[in-house]
This record gives C-alpha cells, sequence and structure tokens, in this order.
C-alpha cells in the first residue's frame, strides 16, 4: 500500500490518497473491457490524466462484472470529441462525451468535476475534487490501467472489503441536493450485500418525500433500471420498508400496505422474484416489467375477475393512473395491456411460474386479433 501526501495549508505533509496495487486490489486488467482500456490510454498518450471510476471499479473489486465502463478524466469534452472519431458530446448542465462501439456500446467519458459544481452545472475540476462529488465511497475509486493501481481519496476500498455504504458528499446534503441518491443508495445496498449504517436509513426515512418533485424522466429512468437489475425484489422490499415506494408509485405502496387484495405483498414480491429470474433478449423488456408489476394486481382485482373480457381502454388508463408519477412510454404500456389481455387464461395463479405463456412480446404478436387498447 502506497500513501500519496499532499501539502496542507500550513506547508505540512499531510495523508491524501491510499494507493492500493494489481496485488492488493485484485483487479484483473483483462477484465476491464478493452475498448474502455483503448480510450484510458489514448487520452494518457495525449497527455490528459485518465481513470476508470465508479461502479466498474467497485465491481471489479467486488468479483462482478460490471454493467458499464464509466471513464473520468482532465480532458475537456472538445478535447475528448477530437481524440475519438466515434463520439458526441452529450448533456445541457453538465457536458460529457460519449464514445460509441459497434453493438449499440456506449463508453461514457466525463471531465472531472468540482465540488463547487452543485448539482450539474459546467465547472471541471481536478481528480481530487471529483472524488468528493461522488455519492457515496464505493463510487468513488478511480483505476488507472498503465501502472495497474486504485487511488482511493475516501477510504472506499476497505468500505467494499467491509460492506458498508458510506457517504462522501455530507449526509446533511447529500439527499437533498438530489434525492435519486436515495434509489441508489437501495440499489448499492441489495446489489453489493452492504448494509446501510442508521444514519443514512434515518435520512432515507426523513428526506423521501424530496424524490417527489424530482423530474419525472430521471426517476422514470433509475426506477427501470431497478426493475431489470436482477435484483428487483430485494431493492422493492427495502424501498417498501423504508417507505421510499411511497414517493416513487404511491399506488403501489398503498396496496402493498392495505390489503385491499389478500396476499397482495406476498404475490407482488414473488412476481418480482420471477422477473429476477428471466434471461433472454426481451424477458425484461419496459412492456414485461409493466406485465409483472401489475399482473397480480389486474388478474386478482374484484374489478376484472368476474369480467370476462377486459376492456382495453379501461386497463390502459388504469395502467398509467397506477403508474403516477412515472411515466412509462404509451407504446410500452400499449404491450403491457395486450400481453395482459390476451394472456390473462394462461395465468396459473399461485401455481408457478405464473407467467409462462407470456414469455415473449412475439408470442403476443402472433397472435391473431389483438385487442386495441389505447382509449
Ligand atoms: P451501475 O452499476 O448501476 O451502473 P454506477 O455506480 O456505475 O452504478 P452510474 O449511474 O453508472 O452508477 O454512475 C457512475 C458513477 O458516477 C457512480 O459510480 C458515481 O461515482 C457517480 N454518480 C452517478 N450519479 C451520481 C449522483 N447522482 N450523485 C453523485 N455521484 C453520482
Ligand atoms: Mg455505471
Amino acid at each position: 500500500l502506497l500513501i500519496r501526501y499532499k501539502k496542507s495549508k500550513k506547508g505540512k505533509l499531510v495523508k491524501q490518497a491510499e494507493v492500493y496495487t494489481a496485488e492488493e486490489h485484485g483487479i484483473k486488467l483483462k477484465k476491464v473491457d478493452p475498448d474502455a482500456v483503448r480510450i484510458l490510454h489514448r487520452l494518457q498518450r495525449y497527455g490528459y490524466a485518465a481513470y476508470l471510476v465508479g461502479g466498474a471499479v467497485r465491481d471489479l473489486i467486488l468479483g462482478q462484472s460490471p454493467k458499464d465502463f464509466d471513464i473520468a478524466t482532465e480532458a475537456e469534452p472538445h478535447e475528448i470529441r477530437k481524440l475519438f472519431r466515434n463520439s458526441r458530446i452529450i448533456g445541457k448542465r453538465f457536458r460529457l462525451v460519449h464514445v460509441y462501439f459497434p453493438g449499440n456500446k456506449i463508453i461514457e467519458v466525463s471531465t472531472f468535476r468540482s465540488e463547487d459544481s452543485k448539482g450539474f452545472d459546467n465547472i471541471f475540476g481536478t481528480l481530487e475534487e471529483d472524488v468528493f462529488r461522488r455519492d457515496f465511497s464505493l463510487n468513488a475509486l478511480y483505476y488507472n490501467a498503465s501502472d495497474e493501481t486504485v487511488i482511493d481519496f475516501v477510504g472506499g476500498f476497505k468500505d467494499i472489503k467491509k460492506r458498508e455504504i458510506r457517504a462522501v458528499i455530507p449526509l446533511a446534503k447529500i439527499f437533498k441536493e438530489d434525492p435519486v441518491r436515495i434509489l441508489r443508495a437501495i440499489k448499492y445496498s441489495v446489489n453489493c450485500s452492504c448494509s446501510l449504517p442508521f444514519s443514512i436509513k434515518q435520512k432515507i426515512k426523513n428526506q423521501s418525500k424530496f424524490l417527489e418533485p424530482v423530474s419525472v424522466s430521471r426517476v422514470t429512468e433509475e426506477f427501470f433500471k431497478l426493475f431489470a437489475s436482477g435484483q428487483a425484489s430485494q431493492i422493492f422490499k427495502l424501498a417498501y420498508e423504508l417507505k421510499v415506494l411511497r414517493y416513487v408509485l404511491p399506488e403501489l405502496y398503498y396496496l402493498l400496505k392495505e390489503h385491499e387484495i389478500e396476499n397482495f405483498r406476498t404475490y407482488f414480491f414473488t412476481a418480482l422474484e420471477q422477473l429476477d429470474k428471466k434471461t433472454g433478449a426481451d424477458s425484461k423488456s419496459r412492456a414485461m416489467i409493466l406485465v409483472h408489476l401489475w399482473a397480480d394486481l389486474i388478474y386478482r382485482h374484484e374489478k376484472w375477475q368476474n369480467i370476462k373480457k377486459i376492456h382495453g381502454p379501461d386497463l390502459y388508463k388504469d395502467i398509467k393512473h397506477l403508474m403516477n408519477p412515472i411515466i412509462p412510454a404509451n407504446k410500452d404500456v400499449e404491450t403491457a395491456c395486450r400481453i395482459l389481455i390476451s394472456h390473462r387464461r394462461y395465468f396459473k395463479g399461485d401455481e408457478l411460474p405464473r407467467f409462462q405463456a407470456c414469455a415473449s412480446k412475439s408470442h403476443a404478436k402472433k397472435k391473431k386479433g389483438l385487442p386495441h387498447v389505447t382509449p
């Protein structure tokens, strides 16, 4: 373990960061996406500091395979853009660069942000500043692909090993500044089997209401990500217990709480467990997520139970209402309604697996005369 020092204002040497060697942190370079490595090397060749950062470093230390590989660099967006032909600058308030690869692969390259860049303003900073605007210590590690070291300014490596979630941004402002971090904390707690400390849980309980006015599109994005994560069941159990669901999906929250339908809570979390087990291209499409979310309610609710044929436009309106304030795309709601209507007779109720017949969208498409569902 190497220690990086810096000079304090009084001129004294103080510890700034811990630097872990490949042997110590255990990340194998060959586990890092080769395109990400190429980007890192190219940036460095042109004289810019560049690191793999965030979720990828965390997941590699945990021995999991990262979903995406994010890069942080001192190069500014227009400079990054110049180095990669297949890239585009995106974002309004905080600009960053997407580098595109075949097969819809995108690697996100962002410029170090300064601590002052509250929210998402375009104030670029140094590596030392970038660290302190990352949400949790387990997300604040920097991997240098050239010497294969991990730089840790905030004790994140030890936290990962201890399976602990610790806020880098002061607790007093972490969720106030960006309430979506509440959903992120819950996600990491489940994905990384880390416990949420009491202080963070308390903050979440007291501040979940801040999620209400957050931009609908951001919550919608994060929400569908959680559902497709393969651990939706545990994540939503925790979100329910911490009452976060009350502000993200209030209709669902009250249904789970109030036993309007007997055993609904068990049915619902079983449905999510099934969704989590699903693999395959379309199995976690947004439409399929909606089907899993609402099938139990639709099929078991007295409103529909004794009716021969579910009325499409009615169901469409109901699903829109149930999802409020989250706004799924109309076409996803339409597809979900079609599947729900045409597959009711395949619904096995308590028998597992309950959704065998609606495994894919194409199955629904093949059926002739699908119901018209838009109101
Ligand atoms: P996932 O595994 O779901 O992709 P991730 O940790 O990689 O999780 P991303 O949304 O890909 O999360 O963001 C990459 C990194 O950017 C995070 O690890 C974190 O350091 C930082 N980050 C992202 N969103 C926020 C936020 N809202 N507040 C503070 N830091 C953030
Ligand atoms: Mg990521």
